[in-house]
């Protein structure tokens, strides 16, 4: 919809404010097109119910169309309205409210409902908080006896910083107040106008009135000093909304979990959109797919996977960042001494120089309390912020002291020895941007550009599955025909050395129906599953056996060596990587594929491996048709390769500190011929 006209509104929990403009009370703020109207004051609910309904009645009459923002939430916390109702509509709930408020404009009943809730549940919870004098039987003044049977937050408030749980009744911020004694008028005037008014985002916005729930302080920042706070907040949001276009509305209106509710403008990351079924799709008639093919397909049609989620700076390190740092402060913010010295103003001709030195001194964090004069010269240490009239610093070593002067020898330039205010960063930059895995290097930028809280995304889960029956656990006893699981262990430390979080999700037999079962329990702890083992198109290969009977295998055979055909799709929407049993192809095939496409799913983009040219320490021809990957390692400036080509060769991954990466072509290899050569650590290994 693109609405005629927008309208916010303020809300308020509490009794009549009086006629005096005040805080606290009902402020309401009409808007067309970017340009607001006078908000208006509403001493109590029930003029701002009279207000909103002759409003609407009015814009019916004329064929307009209205969207009504109002500040507190639409619905409760998963779960609620079904125990209090029978039914998941937060719209019956609605009128549940409805039936039971009692409001006037000096007293109402919302604290004895909410006890009267609490007791239904236990009376310990959910509600707590009083405002009365009185006490209320089930409604816990404190947290300190309090339990909650539902969620404490909506999905929404996960993501919304600062929000106040729906639950507190009264307290500063207290929202659960509003939300009580504002669904009833709702309620109402849903009622009046009946198929006139579409609620979102619970219902299709396909009627002349929508409302929208709103909450201003979550973008807005401080009013002009001279203006109410709550007026000016209205203000602000229904010139904002009413100047987006139908494109950016439409955005902000599509969220994709409305069950509890959502608040308008607020990203919806908290389940990006699922991969397309036929992400792994190779194009028709294709019989090998060349590396590079292989990698083009895995970066055009993965997405990020992951949520938003804040985490403190200090937690940041690895974390992908979810938004652009922009400083909030210039990086130095003042100018200042680079060194420990004397500060004086207009640098200084050839020759011997000698300026008076006034008492005191400028250090780091005790800045000098007053000017200096043209001509004299004051102590000055590193990281001070310069004093007026200083732009100079001569460097301690150069200069002889005296007691109430110094000397130096010229020349040096104006500006010597001093960092200008923002010569790093400006105050407004974009100091990181979006995307990127924060390094420690980054968390000292973020600090020093004024950031606290970090917009991160969640780390991407990884689980790690092995088959086979022949496989026991590492340090157990292996019967004859056994072997040790030793895929598994690397591949868990490979996601947790790239940031992920590994979910460990054992070994299971070559046996269909373990692995379907170990495969739907998966998908709740992972947003990636890498598989090693059973992957091929033989008997036991129940791996790609699977995902074909889902009807999601996409089996690639990419021309490289080591490397068995590698299984993709996606089990219940969760991507899987069924990668070769063997060790050595199991790690290759991470590092190459594995390795850049979950770096796109964690919403850290496509990560290309730095390698480098080197001479080649050993002699090789391979034939056209293949790219092979070699256990190498660099000795004496050239390239050594591991003795064995063997795929079950272990001890060469241990050996080898990289791989040598020998193109498709036809290939011969001299001593002393230049090979690309990819260290481990460029695969983050
Ligand atoms: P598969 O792809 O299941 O046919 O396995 C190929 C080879 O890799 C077989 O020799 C397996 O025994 C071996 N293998 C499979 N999984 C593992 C594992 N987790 N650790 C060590 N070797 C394995
Ligand atoms: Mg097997």
């Amino acid at each position: 919809m693109t609405p005629d006209s927008v309208i916010m509104v303020d809300w308020s929990g509490g009794n009549d404010a009086g006629p005096k403009p005040k805080k606290d009370a009902i402020w309401i703020c009409e808007a067309v097109r970017g340009t607001p109207r006078e908000p208006v004051y509403m001493r109590n609910r029930s003029r701002a119910e009279h207000w909103l309904g002759d409003r609407i009645a009015g814009a019916l009459a004329l064929g307009e169309t209205l969207l009504i923002g109002f500040d507190f939430p639409f619905g409760y916390p998963a779960g609620f309205a079904r125990a209090l109702t029978g039914s998941d509509d937060q719209l019956t709930l609605w009128r549940w409210f409805a039936d039971r408020i009692v409001d006037g404009p000096k007293a109402n009943n919302r604290f004895d409902i909410a006890g009267e809730i609490n007791r239904r549940f236990g009376g310990t919870g959910p509600f707590w908080a009083n405002g009365l004098k009185r006490d209320i039987d089930g409604l816990p003044r404190t947290k300190a006896s309090y339990t909650n049977p539902f969620p404490e937050r909506r999905a929404v408030e996960h993501l919304a910083k600062g929000s106040f749980a729906c639950w507190q009744m009264a307290g500063a911020g207290a929202v659960g107040g509003q939300v009580m004694m504002g669904l009833p008028v709702l309620d109402r005037l849903r009622r009046r106008f009946a198929g006139q008014v579409a609620v979102w985002p619970f219902e299709p916005l396909d009627a002349p009135v929508a409302f929208v729930e709103i909450w201003p302080s979550l973008t807005l920042g401080q009013p002009p000093v001279d203006r109410i706070k709550d007026a000016w907040q209205v203000e602000q949001v229904a010139s904002a909304v009413s100047s987006l276009s139908a494109a950016d509305l439409r955005a902000q209106l599509d969220v994709s979990a409305p069950e509890e509710g959502w608040i308008l403008g607020v990203r919806a990351t908290l389940s990006p959109p699922p991969l397309r079924n036929d992400c792994f799709a190779l194009p028709a008639g294709i019989d090998w797919v060349p590396v590079d093919d292989a990698l083009a397909l895995l970066r055009s049609n993965l997405s990020c996977v992951v949520a938003d989620a804040t985490v403190p700076l200090a937690q940041a390190s690895g974390r992908v960042l979810a938004q652009d740092v922009v400083a909030t402060r210039s990086n130095p913010p003042q100018a200042n001494s680079a060194v420990d010295g004397y500060g004086f103003a207009g640098g200084a001709p050839e020759g011997v120089m000698r300026l008076p030195l006034l008492m005191g001194r400028a250090a780091a964090g005790v800045p000098y309390d007053g000017d200096v004069p043209e001509g004299a010269a004051l102590r000055i240490l590193t990281g001070a912020a310069l004093p007026r009239g200083v732009d100079t610093v001569v460097l301690e070593e150069d200069v002889t002291p005296g007691a109430d002067a110094i000397a130096f020898r010229g020349p040096l330039r104006r500006g010597a020895n001093a960092r200008k205010a923002g010569e790093d960063v400006v105050v407004g930059d974009v100091a990181l941007r979006a995307g990127r895995v924060l390094t420690p290097a980054d968390l000292a930028l973020m600090s020093a550009v004024g950031q606290g809280d970090v917009a991160c995304l969640a780390p991407l889960r990884v689980g790690i599955l092995s088959t086979g029956d022949e496989l026991v656990e590492a340090g157990a006893t292996a019967g004859p025909g056994q072997i040790f699981d030793a895929n598994r262990p690397m591949l868990c430390a490979l996601a947790q050395g790239w940031g992920y979080c590994a979910a460990d999700l054992g070994r299971v037999a070559d046996d269909r129906d373990a692995l379907r079962a170990a495969l739907d329990r998966a998908v709740d702890r992972a947003d990636v599953i890498l598989t090693s083992g059973g992957a091929s198109a033989g008997d036991e290969d129940h791996v790609s056996a699977l995902l074909a009977e889902a009807g999601a295998l996409q089996m690639w055979r990419i021309a490289i060596k080591p490397g068995r055909p590698l299984a993709l799709g996606l089990w219940r929407g969760v991507p899987v990587f069924g990668l070769p049993g063997n060790p050595v192809a199991a790690l290759v095939c991470a590092l190459v594929f594995a390795r850049p496409a979950m770096s796109v799913l964690a919403g850290a983009g496509w990560s290309e491996p730095l390698g480098f040219m080197v001479p080649a320490a050993f002699e090789k021809r391979k034939k056209p048709g293949r790219r092979e990957f070699l256990r190498a390692r660099i000795r004496d400036g050239a390239a050594q390769v591991f003795g064995s080509e063997g795929s079950g060769r272990i001890s060469g991954l241990s050996w080898a500190e990289g791989l040598v990466e020998l193109s498709d072509g036809a290939v011969h290899v001299r001593v002393g011929d230049p090979v690309r050569y990819v260290p481990f650590g460029s695969f983050g290994m």
